[in-house]
């Protein structure tokens, strides 16, 4: 076994004045039982523990290190930025040069404003999308995330076109009231949906590609039948692209699908690891945000200089290093060696992929959407997660939740990860 005696009196300690001991529910590690490591320093594809265990990283802090942790030209930017001060509260070049690239990484971004986190920029796209159409109802689908923000913090309503139930204790049922849940790739409950609601709906969140359920692809065609049947009501299409946003490819999941959305969120890869968000879209939508219109969204940080310039460097780099097109092929390579350890161990596992992001869920029918996927055996991922991270193997502490490479997973990672899969897999 390996010893975390530092971690556990660390997390005994935490306990006490921190709620769960954690800042953010997922850290836990409630899902898989057990607890969490505390980290203190990470560096390339690799995370250390203060015991000072070394661990091959596919949590990637949850999205954001697509380039390894510590990657020395984003260290470099923090540093520099940080000596001219560390916020300004009034407009700094770097805003403008961070604009600009989103801009032209991502084609339906015709203006863009910067926030703090990913919860902030759906918020604001929602707040957004409403005042522009002047309608109050959004739909959203299960087991899609947009952050903890009260008007979409709910889940699955038994059936289409129920109205929204609150996921948790502390949001009014008439916060959530004009929230419409329905199942993901499924074009014929949107379809009734807009019927049933004819000029009410402001707009449709979703994440192109959902990584908060674990992982699933959109079916051919959805994508296009929401921009479709958006465009027909004139509401909006929103894309949260925090997690997908400069991550599927340079222009985020849109690019990678070729739908042009109205708006689409931003934050994780953008951030460089430092909290940020952005949201963007139609110059003529965001043109409706305070100063230039009605609908009011603010930020003291927002636009911080070591923020931006962090994300700069980091967009930079992925820019230079030709990074998409290595992120696949060592997606490819740990997909075809994870298929082959599930394979030999005689595991039923359905292994979902969509460049850097991966999910391998343990049920012998394929995953289009939140009820497949809660088919999968969770009690057989609790084993399956011990024992990676026995194995060296830090994998997200949930079997919803999607898996991350970065262009620092060289052959000798995939390595050590398919060895440790083969030999997990057979102990199930
Ligand atoms: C992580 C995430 C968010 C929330 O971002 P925070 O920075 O944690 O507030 C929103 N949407 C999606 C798709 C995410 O993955």
């Amino acid at each position: 076994m390996i010893c975390r005696q530092k971690s556990e009196q660390l997390f005994a300690e935490a306990l006490k004045c921190i709620p769960g001991g954690v800042n953010s529910p997922v850290r836990a590690f409630r899902a898989v039982g057990g607890q969490p490591f505390f980290a203190c320093k990470a560096k390339g594809a690799s995370v250390w523990d203060v015991d000072g265990n070394r661990y091959v990283d596919y949590v990637g802090t949850w999205g954001p290190a697509i380039l390894g942790h510590a990657e020395p030209s984003i260290i470099k930017a923090v540093q520099v930025a940080a000596e001219s001060g560390t916020s300004f509260g009034i407009p700094n070049p770097s805003e403008v040069t961070m604009a600009k690239l989103i801009c032209s990484w991502v084609p339906s971004v015709q203006k863009v404003r910067m926030c703090n986190s990913g919860t902030e920029a759906t918020m604001s796209a929602i707040r957004l999308a409403r005042g522009f159409t002047k309608r109050d109802k959004i739909i959203k689908f299960d087991g899609c995330y947009h952050g903890h923000h009260d008007s979409l913090l709910v889940k699955a309503g038994s059936g289409a076109l129920t109205f929204g139930h609150p996921d948790s204790a502390g949001v009014p049922a008439a916060f959530t009231q004009h929230t419409i849940v329905l199942p993901y790739n499924d074009v014929d409950a949107v379809r009734a949906a807009f019927a049933a609601n004819k000029g009410q709906i402001a707009g449709i969140i979703v994440e192109p590609v959902p990584g908060n359920a674990g992982l699933y692809l959109p079916r051919p065609g959805y994508l296009e039948a929401l921009s479709q049947i958006t465009r027909e009501d004139g509401a909006l299409l929103i894309f949260d692209e925090v997690m997908t946003g400069f991550r599927l490819a340079k222009g985020g999941a849109q690019e990678r699908f070729g739908i042009t959305p109205d708006l689409s969120c931003f934050g994780k890869v953008i951030g460089g690891g430092l909290p940020v968000g952005a949201f963007g879209g139609r110059a003529e939508i965001m043109d409706c945000l305070a100063p230039l219109g009605p609908v009011y969204q603010a930020g003291t940080l927002s636009g911080n200089p070591v923020a931006m310039a962090a994300g700069i460097a980091a967009l930079s780099r992925l820019e230079e290093t030709g990074a998409y097109a290595s992120l696949e092929a060592i997606g490819a390579e740990l997909e075809a060696g994870l298929r082959d350890a599930a394979r030999q161990a005689g595991v039923p596992v359905q292994f979902n992929r969509c460049g850097s992001m991966f999910c391998g869920y343990f049920t012998s029918s394929p995953v289009h959407n939140l009820d497949d996927a809660m088919k999968s055996d969770r009690e057989r991922f609790k084993k399956y997660f011990h024992g990676m991270l026995e194995e060296g193997v830090y994998l997200a502490p949930s079997q919803f939740e999607a898996g991350f490479i970065s262009t620092a997973h060289g052959p000798e990672e995939i390595g050590q990860t398919v060895r440790a899969a083969a030999k997990v897999m057979k102990s199930l």
